[in-house]
């Protein structure tokens, strides 16, 4: 009974840390808001709302047969998608696994295989394709690049593990072209986009109601339609002020330049600190599926340290960084018998420690105040863009994709209560909605609008 009192007040303790109060969240939201329009009106700020130049909205009305390339981080994934109109498509797709050696490779290898998967892919699926009938493609590349057109992108950085020689600070629309024009692919490359514009895209075909998508996974995302007119670094770029362009936020960054606004806790820090990007996406690291095991791994280090728990166990498992994956957390919260038999398991097995009933009570509250964080940041990011587009009466929906999103129990309806704690009861009126395939789907009706606009 002793134990059980004291893992209850180490649990008052981590509420207090964790517990993100209605008030707090609006300063935040006003934060949020601010940011995100000093990004749309100046270029190189922290949150720097790329303009993706994905013009215009989908009708859902869009029809035709269009291809979308996938480079994930690990699958390399063909789509042949049938846009039927009336917001019906349909998908046949192959993947195509790539092996470390080749993220590694010079670009021009990688990009000759892409083009050599899609001549293969085509040959099964489309015979009719030939080099005098050729297929529109739309190229989704969710690595950070400056685009100054559709088709164009200068890698910034690789992230996710790639690291392929002369592809960065080179346009790789202009790579890849290059790489179809010597397997003689009969495809064009119309568009070049990031997942989270390929979900927002997605999203609006089936459902014209969507405004806003993000992407809750492995890190996180969101981008949103804008008027140009509202955007001030494209004032002299000569294009139409009612026009409208989709908005790729690159949020994740939100803060990391005054660290001001996040209630950051010890754990934040420890993370951002000795990660590979220190001092950046400071938001991301609050929220994302990479970075919520290792937030409950520090909290309960921070016990053994203090002598709370595991005394006289071995604990060197535990020791590692990065060793206890969110998906854990998503077990915790789920475990549905009294004597949390799931939380047993996750402890014995891959760990190799016994659990008192009390230590796993005090588990699953931990990663509930970890999981509950992380979904109403996320919703200050939604609150945000829905007060500055003023959707608050009208409401609006909002794709949302990602593990956490998807997997996470309870991440939606999270989402959903932090929005009516921060807007109100018209926050009722900003729903969520599981994006649609937003790198193959949405990839594909980005090269169907932009053929029709040229
Ligand atoms: P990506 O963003 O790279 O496309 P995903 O959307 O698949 O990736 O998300 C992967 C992330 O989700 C990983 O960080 C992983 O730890 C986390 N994850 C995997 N399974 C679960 C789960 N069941 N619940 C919550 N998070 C999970």
């Amino acid at each position: 009974h002793a134990t059980k009192k004291s893992m209850e007040d180490h649990l008052d303790k981590y509420t207090k840390l964790f517990t993100l109060t209605a008030q707090r969240m609006r300063m935040i939201v006003d934060a949020f808001e601010e940011t995100l329009d000093k990004g749309l009106q100046e270029w190189g700020q922290c949150v720097p709302m790329f303009p993706t130049w994905v013009f215009g909205s989908p009708t859902g009305s869009e029809k035709g047969d269009y291809l979308a390339l996938d480079m994930g981080g690990t699958n390399l994934r063909v789509c042949l998608v049938s846009l039927l109109g009336g917001c019906k498509f349909e998908i046949t797709q192959t993947k195509y696994r790539l092996t470390e050696e080749q993220k590694q490779e010079d670009g021009e290898k990688l990009f000759d295989f892409c083009a050599e998967c899609i001549k293969e892919f085509i040959k099964v699926h489309l015979p009719d394709v030939t080099a005098e009938n050729p297929i529109v493609l739309g190229f989704t590349f969710s690595y950070p690049c400056l685009q100054e057109r559709i088709d164009h992108g200068i890698l910034i950085r690789w992230t996710k593990g790639f690291g392929a020689p002369n592809v960065e600070g080179h346009d790789v629309g202009e790579l890849f072209r290059k790489s179809l024009e010597r397997h003689q692919v009969p495809v064009v490359l119309a568009a070049l986009i990031n997942d989270t514009t390929g979900a927002l895209i997605a999203s609006q075909y089936v459902r014209p109601t969507t405004k806003i998508a993000v992407i809750l996974g492995t890190g996180c995302n969101a981008a949103y339609t804008e008027e140009i007119k509202c955007i001030g670094k494209l004032k002299d770029k000569g294009l139409n002020g009612d026009d409208v362009v989709a908005i790729n936020c690159e949020w994740g960054a939100f803060d990391s330049d005054l660290h001001q606004h996040l209630p950051r806790t010890k754990y934040d820090l420890h993370i951002d600190e000795h990660s590979n990007k220190p001092g950046e996406q400071a938001f991301e690291k609050m929220i994302s599926g990479r970075y919520l095991g290792e937030i409950f791994r520090l909290v309960v280090m921070e016990l053994i340290d203090e002598g709370a728990m595991f005394l006289g166990q071995n604990t060197y498992k535990l020791e590692t960084a990065y060793s206890l994956d969110t998906a854990f957390l998503s077990l915790m919260e789920s475990d549905p018998t009294d004597e949390l038999l799931t939380i047993i398991g996750i402890f014995s097995h891959f760990y190799g420690l016994e659990t008192t009933l009390a230590e796993r009570q005090f588990f699953r509250a931990l990663a509930r105040l970890i999981g509950r964080r992380a979904a109403r940041l996320s919703a200050c990011g939604i609150a945000a863009i829905v007060r500055k587009k003023g959707y608050l009466e009208k409401g609006c929906d909002v794709g949302a994709d990602g593990t956490l999103y998807n997997k996470y129990p309870g991440f939606p309806q999270r989402i959903h209560q932090a929005l009516v704690d921060v807007l109100g009861e018209q926050g009722k009126n900003i729903k969520t909605h599981h994006a649609e395939d937003g790198s193959g789907v949405g990839s594909a009706i980005i090269a169907a609008m932009t053929k029709a606009r040229k």
